[in-house]
Protein backbone atom coordinates (compact mmCIF):
# COMPACT_ATOMS: atom_id res chain seq x y z
CA UNK A 1 0.00 0.00 0.00
CA UNK A 2 1.35 3.25 -0.86
CA UNK A 3 0.51 6.41 1.55
CA UNK A 4 0.87 10.07 -0.39
CA UNK A 5 1.66 11.78 2.70
CA UNK A 6 4.09 14.44 2.02
CA UNK A 7 5.49 14.01 5.39
CA UNK A 8 8.54 12.04 6.51
CA UNK A 9 7.47 9.00 7.20
CA UNK A 10 11.15 8.32 8.85
CA UNK A 11 10.98 8.95 12.29
CA UNK A 12 13.35 5.91 12.56
CA UNK A 13 14.52 7.25 16.45
CA UNK A 14 13.11 3.27 17.20
CA UNK A 15 14.02 1.18 14.37
CA UNK A 16 11.96 -1.70 15.53
CA UNK A 17 8.50 0.16 15.53
CA UNK A 18 6.35 -2.93 13.37
CA UNK A 19 4.63 -1.74 10.66
CA UNK A 20 2.69 -4.83 10.78
CA UNK A 21 0.97 -6.42 13.65
CA UNK A 22 0.80 -10.44 13.85
CA UNK A 23 -1.42 -9.92 17.05
CA UNK A 24 -3.88 -7.27 16.52
CA UNK A 25 -7.35 -9.49 17.71
CA UNK A 26 -5.36 -9.95 20.89
CA UNK A 27 -4.13 -6.31 21.03
CA UNK A 28 -7.72 -4.63 20.54
CA UNK A 29 -9.34 -6.72 23.11
CA UNK A 30 -6.73 -5.45 25.42
CA UNK A 31 -6.97 -1.74 23.96
CA UNK A 32 -10.83 -2.54 24.84
CA UNK A 33 -10.57 -3.47 28.26
CA UNK A 34 -8.13 -0.84 29.05
CA UNK A 35 -10.32 1.51 27.79
CA UNK A 36 -13.18 -0.06 29.41
CA UNK A 37 -11.38 0.66 32.23
CA UNK A 38 -11.37 -3.58 33.05
CA UNK A 39 -7.44 -3.84 32.50
CA UNK A 40 -5.10 -5.37 34.78
CA UNK A 41 -2.04 -3.95 36.43
CA UNK A 42 0.02 -6.69 34.30
CA UNK A 43 -2.52 -6.18 31.25
CA UNK A 44 -1.80 -2.42 31.03
CA UNK A 45 2.30 -3.10 31.56
CA UNK A 46 1.89 -5.63 28.62
CA UNK A 47 0.23 -3.30 26.55
CA UNK A 48 2.05 -0.28 27.16
CA UNK A 49 5.39 -2.42 25.94
CA UNK A 50 3.80 -3.65 22.72
CA UNK A 51 2.41 -0.08 22.04
CA UNK A 52 5.88 1.32 22.31
CA UNK A 53 6.65 -1.57 19.31
CA UNK A 54 3.98 -1.92 17.30
CA UNK A 55 2.90 0.72 15.20
CA UNK A 56 -0.82 -0.33 14.32
CA UNK A 57 -1.38 -1.06 17.95
CA UNK A 58 -0.54 2.61 18.64
CA UNK A 59 -2.97 4.12 15.78
CA UNK A 60 -5.89 1.45 16.88
CA UNK A 61 -5.34 2.83 20.28
CA UNK A 62 -5.72 6.05 19.88
CA UNK A 63 -8.59 5.67 17.56
CA UNK A 64 -10.58 3.62 19.87
CA UNK A 65 -9.85 6.19 22.39
CA UNK A 66 -11.14 9.10 20.46
CA UNK A 67 -14.08 7.15 19.82
CA UNK A 68 -14.59 6.31 22.87
CA UNK A 69 -14.11 10.12 24.49
CA UNK A 70 -16.02 11.75 21.54
CA UNK A 71 -19.00 8.90 22.42
CA UNK A 72 -18.80 9.93 26.37
CA UNK A 73 -19.32 13.98 25.53
CA UNK A 74 -21.72 13.36 22.78
CA UNK A 75 -24.04 11.48 25.37
CA UNK A 76 -23.15 13.96 27.99
CA UNK A 77 -22.93 16.99 25.85
CA UNK A 78 -25.62 15.74 23.46
CA UNK A 79 -23.54 17.76 20.59
CA UNK A 80 -24.50 16.64 17.17
CA UNK A 81 -23.27 13.44 15.49
CA UNK A 82 -22.09 15.30 12.43
CA UNK A 83 -19.30 16.99 13.70
CA UNK A 84 -18.31 14.11 15.11
CA UNK A 85 -18.39 12.05 12.29
CA UNK A 86 -16.17 15.00 10.86
CA UNK A 87 -13.97 14.79 13.85
CA UNK A 88 -13.55 10.75 13.73
CA UNK A 89 -13.19 10.73 10.12
CA UNK A 90 -10.06 13.59 9.90
CA UNK A 91 -8.59 11.25 13.04
CA UNK A 92 -8.56 8.72 11.08
CA UNK A 93 -7.35 10.60 7.49
CA UNK A 94 -4.15 11.68 10.25
CA UNK A 95 -3.31 8.18 10.73
CA UNK A 96 -3.30 7.13 7.52
ZN1 LIG B 1 0.17 -5.23 18.18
Amino acid sequence: MQTSLPSSASSSDKPEMKEHCNHSADCLKMIQLILDGEATEQQLVRVKANLESCRPCIEMYQLEKEVKELLTKRMEKRCCPEQLVATIKSRILSFS
